[in-house]
């Protein structure tokens, strides 16, 4: 097994506002070094760090838009987001589930504080992953994957450490959540002195978000609360230590290496396809939603 070697420890850049409800970090594509090429499959993390939002009677959110071409992964680590979308769909993801929506051919949604947070206040802390779709399944029927929290997969680790398992294979578990490229997506909980050891896929996009507490990499470099790190695709396995009680999220995925037209909330191969995606928005083909 070789070592996996940090690429990149990334401190959280400043905040800006998804709507008025998402107070986010953008680490994915924005930070230098972050673009969609390098950490192809994953093309955009947008993490709200630990916040207190006050009470509300109106749910603070996102209204209603249009996404196509990919995946958003949703995980909510306190406070609930509640989602409605053009096919009349909508729930509440609640703190420790994660909706994984395939947007694939289209959908209209809007995204909120669920309204009994909202009505309470609280912690908000949460984090939303686009993951790409392959050229072949780009345009697959939308879908949610609603993983509450029996349904994910508590893996034991080496050094007392555990996984909670959301996509992917590891140590032989395998995650709830279907995917359509090989991606690993979990949570590793590490209680305060203890150390673990992960083996990743040499190759993958591999990268790391502290959640909780701090935690030494390599036993060479330390990364506190809400920091990202991007490890080199060279090497399988790192070693964490947990300096406190910590939570890492992390995700590795085989990259796709096909071309990518991103713009707004679509993600497709090309740039017709993607004047299309707007041709189609335009023209209502994703449906009707009420603000
Ligand atoms: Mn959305």
């Amino acid at each position: 097994m070789n070592i996996k070697q940090i690429e990149k420890i990334v401190a959280p850049p400043p905040v800006h506002y998804v709507g008025d409800g998402f107070r986010v970090h953008n680490f994915i594509p924005s930070t230098p070094g972050l673009d969609m090429r390098r950490m192809d499959p994953f093309i955009l993390l947008d993490y709200n760090s630990k916040h207190f939002f006050p009470p509300s009677d109106r749910p603070r959110g996102v209204s209603v838009h249009p996404h196509k071409g990919f995946e958003t992964v949703t995980i909510a680590y306190k406070g609930g987001v509640a989602h409605h979308d053009s096919s009349g769909g909508g729930g509440v993801i609640g703190e420790g589930e994660v909706q994984w929506m395939t947007a694939g051919a289209g959908v209209l949604h809007k995204e909120y504080h669920e309204s009994n947070f909202s009505k309470a206040g609280g912690y908000f802390h949460m984090a939303q992953l686009w993951v790409n779709l392959p050229a072949a399944h780009k345009l697959t029927p939308p879908k949610y994957q609603h993983i509450t929290k029996d349904k994910i997969v508590k893996v034991a680790l080496p050094g007392q450490a555990h996984a909670l398992l959301i996509a992917g294979e590891y140590l032989g578990h395998k995650g709830p959540a279907s995917t359509f490229s090989p991606i690993l997506f979990m949570n590793v909980v590490l209680a305060a002195g203890q150390q673990t050891q992960l083996n990743l896929i040499e190759g993958d996009t591999t990268a790391l978000v502290v959640v909780e507490g701090s935690i030494e990499i390599n036993e060479s470099q330390t990364a506190g609360t809400d920091h990202f790190i991007l490890m080199e695709r060279k090497g399988e396995t790192f070693s964490l230590r947990a300096n406190d009680d910590a939570i890492v999220l992390v995700m590795s995925g085989q990259p796709l290496n096909e071309p990518i037209a991103a713009q707004g909330p679509f993600v497709m191969n090309t740039r017709a396809e993607l004047m299309e995606a707007y041709e189609e928005f335009r023209t209502g083909k994703f449906g009707y939603l009420e603000e």
